[in-house]
C-alpha cells in the first residue's frame, strides 16, 4: 500500500526548507526590534469565532473553511487565519491590561479549503503581526515600514504596497448604499457570486476577480470619496508619515480585502513576478473586532505574510545553498570506527558539523559519501594510524592532505572553521 499526502498539502523538504528559516529567523528578528513578542494560538477553535471574526458573507466562511464536529459535538474549524484566534486570545486572557500597546506576532500553518493552484494551498504558512491599543496611524505606518523591512531583510525588493481606507461603522452605510445604486443598474450581468454578494456584502463585489466583473465595475463610487472626517484625517495622516519616511506606494480604491473585520487602513504587498496569486502579505486596521468579541473598545491592526509566496520570490533571486558537514571520519577496524565516533561527537560539542561512517564498508565507499555529503575535510584512520594515535586528513575540496596527532584534532578544526 502506498500513500499520498493529501491535495493542496506540500511536504516542504531540504534544501527549500533553508529559505523558510532565513524568511522566519528575519522575522523573528526585525518584529522583536519593534517591541513584537511570539504569542502561539491553538490550530483548532470554535467555529463560531471565524464567523463572527471574519464575517458570515465572505468567501473563507463560506467556501472555504476546514470545519467538522469533534467528538464532544462540538463545531470547531481548522484556523483559516491568525487574527480572530488572536484577538479571542486577547479578550480571553485580558490582555489589554498589559503595558500598551500590545504586540504580539505568530507564525504557523492555515488551512483554507480551496482550489490548489500555484501559490495556493490547502495547507499554507503566514507569519503575521498584531499591535493592539493604538488608534493613531502612527501604528499603521509602523507596521508598515516593519513589514517593509523584513522583505528586505531577505533581499527582497521593488514590491508593490497597495493601500487604501475602508472607512468605518459611521461612513460605511453611505458608501454601501452608493454600491447598491450603482451595481443595482447591471446587476443581471454579474457573475452568480457578484450577485449574492449584492445582497449580503456589496463592497465584495469590488474585489471579485473575475474578468467580467471587473469591467462592469468600471466607474463604480470610490470608498475614499464616502470617508468620514475622522477616517479622512487618519488615512491622510498615515500616507504623509509613509511619504516621510520615502516608502513608496500606490493608492488602490478596490483593496476591500476578504474579511469583514477591516475598519479604515487596509493594504496589501503584491510581486508582478507570482502571476495570478500575486500578494505577499496583506492587512489592515480593525478597530471594532476586539470589542465584538467581548473585549473592552480597543483599536488594532494586523497584517500576515504568506510564507509559500515569499520563499517562492527568494528562490528565484537566489540559489539556496545547501548545508553540508565541515568533517567526515573515515574508519577502517573496529577500534577505529569507536574512536571515530569519539572524534566526531567531540567536534560536534564543539559546533562543528561532523560525520561518521556506519559499520565496516570501505574505505572507497566512505569517502564516496564524504563527497556526496559535500563534506570539506575527510580524517581517516585506519588500524595503523590507531596505533600511532594519528589521522590522514585530507581536504577534498582542494585536495591537499597531511597528517595530525588524535589529539591535535579539534584544534585543527576550531581553526579552520
Ligand atoms: P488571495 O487574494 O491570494 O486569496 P487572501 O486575501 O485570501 O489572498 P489573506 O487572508 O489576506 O489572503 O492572507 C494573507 C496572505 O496569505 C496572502 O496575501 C497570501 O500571501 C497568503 N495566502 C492566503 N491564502 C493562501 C493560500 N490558499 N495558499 C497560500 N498562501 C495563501
Ligand atoms: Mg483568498
Amino acid at each position: 500500500m502506498k500513500y499520498n499526502g493529501l491535495k493542496g498539502m506540500e511536504d516542504i523538504l531540504p534544501p527549500d526548507i533553508a529559505a523558510w528559516q532565513v524568511i522566519e529567523a528575519a522575522a523573528r528578528d526585525i518584529f522583536s526590534r519593534y517591541g513584537f513578542q511570539e504569542i502561539r494560538v491553538p490550530i483548532l477553535e470554535s467555529t463560531d469565532i471565524f464567523i463572527r471574526g471574519i464575517g458570515e458573507a465572505t468567501d473563507i466562511v463560506e467556501k472555504e473553511m476546514y470545519t467538522f464536529t469533534d467528538k464532544g459535538n462540538r463545531s470547531v474549524a481548522m484556523r483559516p487565519e491568525g487574527t480572530a484566534p488572536v484577538v479571542r486570545c486577547f479578550v480571553e486572557k485580558n490582555l489589554q491590561t498589559l503595558p500598551s500597546p500590545q504586540k504580539f506576532y505568530y507564525s504557523g500553518p492555515m488551512f483554507r479549503y480551496e482550489r490548489p493552484q500555484k501559490g495556493r494551498f490547502r495547507q499554507f504558512y503566514q507569519i503575521g503581526a498584531e499591535a493592539f491599543g493604538v488608534a493613531a496611524p502612527s501604528i499603521d505606518a509602523e507596521l508598515i515600514i516593519m513589514l517593509k523591512n523584513l522583505l528586505e531583510a531577505i533581499g527582497l525588493s521593488g514590491l508593490n504596497f497597495e493601500i487604501n481606507s475602508i472607512g468605518c461603522a459611521e461612513c460605511r452605510p453611505a458608501y454601501r448604499q452608493a454600491l447598491l445604486d450603482f451595481f443595482g443598474d447591471k446587476l443581471a450581468e454579474y457573475c452568480p457570486d457578484c450577485q449574492r454578494r449584492y445582497e449580503t456584502n456589496p463592497l465584495r463585489i469590488l474585489d471579485c476577480k473575475i474578468e467580467r466583473c471587473g469591467a462592469l465595475r468600471k466607474g463604480a463610487p470610490i470608498v475614499t470619496d464616502y470617508l468620514c472626517e475622522s477616517c479622512r484625517k487618519h488615512f491622510d495622516d498615515l500616507l504623509s508619515i509613509l511619504n516621510a519616511f520615502n516608502v513608496p506606494y500606490t493608492l488602490n480604491p478596490n483593496l476591500v480585502r476578504g474579511l469583514d473585520y477591516y475598519t479604515k487602513t487596509t493594504f496589501e504587498v503584491t510581486s508582478e513576478h507570482l502571476g495570478a496569486q500575486k500578494a505577499v502579505a496583506a492587512g489592515g486596521r480593525y478597530d471594532r473586532l476586539v470589542e465584538e468579541f467581548g473585549g473592552p473598545a480597543t483599536p488594532a491592526i494586523g497584517f500576515a505574510v504568506g510564507m509559500e509566496r515569499l520563499v517562492t520570490l527568494l528562490k528565484e533571486k537566489q540559489s539556496i545553498e545547501v548545508p553540508s558537514p565541515k568533517v567526515f571520519v573515515a574508519t577502517l577496524g573496529k577500534e577505529s570506527e569507536l574512536e571515530g565516533f569519539r572524534i566526531v561527537e567531540t567536534l560536534r560539542s564543539q559546533g562543528i558539523w561532523a560525520e561518521q561512517s556506519y559499520g565496516g564498508s570501505s574505505l572507497k565507499s566512505q569517502l564516496r559519501r564524504a563527497d556526496r555529503l559535500g563534506a570539506e575535510f575527510a580524517l581517516i584512520i585506519g588500524e595503523n594510524e590507531l596505533k600511532a594515535g594519528k589521522a590522514q586528513w585530507k581536504n577534498l575540496k582542494v585536495k591537499e592532505q597531511g597528517e595530525v596527532a588524535i589529539a591535535d584534532i579539534t584544534a585543527l578544526f576550531a581553526i579552520t572553521s
